[in-house]
């Protein structure tokens, strides 16, 4: 379905059902064609869309019910301008670091919308936390005895986060079931929500996140009620009755080839009737989802460059400027699927001043390989595109979650790639 067929289409079906607009026979961003970005910011370069990104916001507030909190994770993308942007169109953000409380604060968004998860926070993380008024949201006993500790006479508001028995087993990164790093397994919860009980503890709910990257409605609907049915059985055991549900997320995008978009539709009338029921059985308790990739993923594209074009034994070889020290994820390496490739296409002629767009252009069948000398910097294989010379541009859709800072970018001491949000 990604792969280039028509020649008089110029954007593979991806791009198109995304509806990237074309301006001058130029994809475009923000009203201007790609290429007025990447003379500023040389190649390769991230661009991200504004508008692309407040729609997508808008269909997630428009399927859900009002009263469920919106976080934005910023591990999904942590570029300063786009938490700038997204700063006042969620009702929080999920961070993972100090590093991330720094970034989140910088956007002048208040420690109180803040949330702070992750299995291995230090000493002065959570300090750094508290004292900007997060919610912590503790991943073992150990922590809440360490975060009692640390902080005098404040009390530090907590979220417990659970292990689940069970997993999102569709999505592509499962973070629960079985012997996990993340959080405290539920058998174990009565007990520690009792010390937490007994420490200088501000509780007020629970956490689960079942997992990352999942297509599938039905699954995540079903542990979404799994979820619910866990936190009303713990909230017997609790300190105090819980004042937040955050149900995780793992709204998936469709990245690779045979993957098709998630239901948001069903997804908001589930939990139309999950708010009710979470309403009668754990009252006063506000429903929260944490969705990173699901908002920015498809507002984003990577663009590079090809260098070489070459033949080896019957194969055509396309050499790009951009590799996986920039977007690992596009080599199928972040999730395991090397195999696979995220969609693709040739945008334009040979330089940047150059405009003349790639209708009409012939078919190939290529490999899609960047410059690091390692066998697996490659980006697709054996794909059809439209033909492309040395200088053409390269672009890689889906590309605005995961990209640059989840990347190697000191591998192989290349520069580091710019980014912009237009
Ligand atoms: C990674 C992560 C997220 C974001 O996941 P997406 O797939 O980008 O939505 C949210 N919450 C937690 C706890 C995470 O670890």
């Amino acid at each position: 379905m990604i792969k280039q067929r028509d020649p008089d289409e110029s954007l593979p079906a991806i791009g198109r059902d995304q509806e990237w607009p074309v301006v001058d026979g130029w994809l475009a961003v923000g009203g201007l064609p790609l290429t007025e970005f990447v003379q500023r910011l040389g190649s390769p370069c991230y661009l991200y869309s504004r508008e692309r990104i407040d729609r997508r916001i808008a269909q997630v507030r428009d399927a859900l019910p009002r009263d469920v909190e919106l976080l934005y994770p910023v591990k999904a993308n942590p570029l300063p301008a786009l938490l700038q942007h997204i700063a006042g169109q969620v009702d929080g953000f999920d961070i993972a670091s100090g590093g991330e409380l720094e970034r989140a604060l910088a956007t002048g968004m208040t420690g109180a919308r803040l949330s702070f998860a992750g299995p291995g926070k230090t000493d002065d993380e959570l300090a750094e936390a508290v004292s900007a008024g997060a919610l912590i949201v503790l991943e073992s006993a150990g922590e809440a005895h360490r975060l009692a500790g640390l902080t005098g006479s404040r009390r530090p508001r907590v979220a417990l986060r659970i292990n689940p028995p069970f997993e999102l087993s569709p999505a592509a990164a499962r973070m629960a079931g079985g012997a996990r790093k993340f959080g405290v397994d539920s058998e174990q919860a009565p007990q520690v929500l009792g010390e937490i009980g007994r420490l200088p503890l501000e509780f007020e709910g629970f956490h689960c996140y079942p997992g990352s990257q999942c297509l599938d409605a039905t699954a995540i609907i079903e542990t979404q009620r799994a979820t619910l049915d866990l936190a009303v059985e713990l909230a017997a055991f609790a300190p105090a009755a819980p004042r937040v549900l955050n149900l995780g997320g793992g709204f998936g995008v469709p990245c690779f080839a045979g993957e098709s978009p998630l239901d948001l539709a069903r997804l908001g009338a589930s939990l139309q009737s999950l708010t009710r029921d979470a309403a009668a059985r754990l009252p006063g308790a506000r429903l929260t989802l944490e969705l990173g990739r699901f908002l920015v993923a498809e507002a984003g594209i990577y663009v590079c460059r090809v260098i070489e074009r070459k033949r080896s034994r019957g194969k055509t070889i396309l050499i790009v400027d951009g590799g996986l020290h920039h977007h690992w994820h596009a080599s199928g390496a972040l999730e395991g699927r090397r195999h696979l490739h995220f969609p693709i296409a040739v945008v334009i002629g040979h330089d940047s001043l150059v405009r003349s767009s790639v209708h009409a252009r012939e078919v190939e069948t290529v490999t899609v390989a960047g410059p690091l000398c390692a066998p697996h910097d490659v980006f697709a294989q054996d794909i059809e595109l439209a033909r492309a010379e040395a200088g053409d541009l390269v672009v890689m859709f889906q590309s605005g979650a995961y990209g640059a800072t989840a990347s190697p970018a000191g591998f192989l001491g290349r520069p580091p790639v710019s980014e912009m949000l237009i």
